[in-house]
């Protein structure tokens, strides 16, 4: 239903991102955690809606948990391609999304990879 304006909003999205700071991934993870809730409180009302009335029409609320997982789904690949600035936590050396070892290739510490679930 909504894919057409979906792939719209997403085609434009690459470009901005490439100019995003670190600190817009903790903004993502707060906005994923929002509607993570959000699809919570919607599962609980089907609950309590079918519990009510199991004929129900419950189409529009699953849609809304539809476009939420969307909108998730499409905020966790904005913070794998900020996946690529990390940080060694011992000396403090950045790399970009090109550098793909485990490792810091200054001093050896082992390199955290940011938290996405
Ligand atoms: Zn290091």
């Amino acid at each position: 239903m909504a894919s057409i304006l979906d792939k719209i909003t997403n085609a434009g999205k690459g470009v901005s991102d490439m100019s995003k700071s670190a600190s817009d991934t903790s903004n993502l993870k707060k906005k994923i955690a929002y509607e993570q809730e959000r699809i919570q409180e919607v599962m609980t009302e089907i609950g309590k809606q079918y519990y009510a009335n199991p004929k129900g029409d419950y189409s529009a609320l699953c849609a809304d948990i539809d476009d939420r997982k969307r909108r998730i789904a499409s905020m966790k690949a904005d913070l794998h391609a900020l996946k690529g600035l990390r940080v060694c936590g011992k000396c403090g050396m950045k790399f970009d999304d090109k550098y793909q070892f485990g490792f810091c290739g200054n001093c050896g510490n082992k390199l955290a990879d940011l938290d996405l679930d």
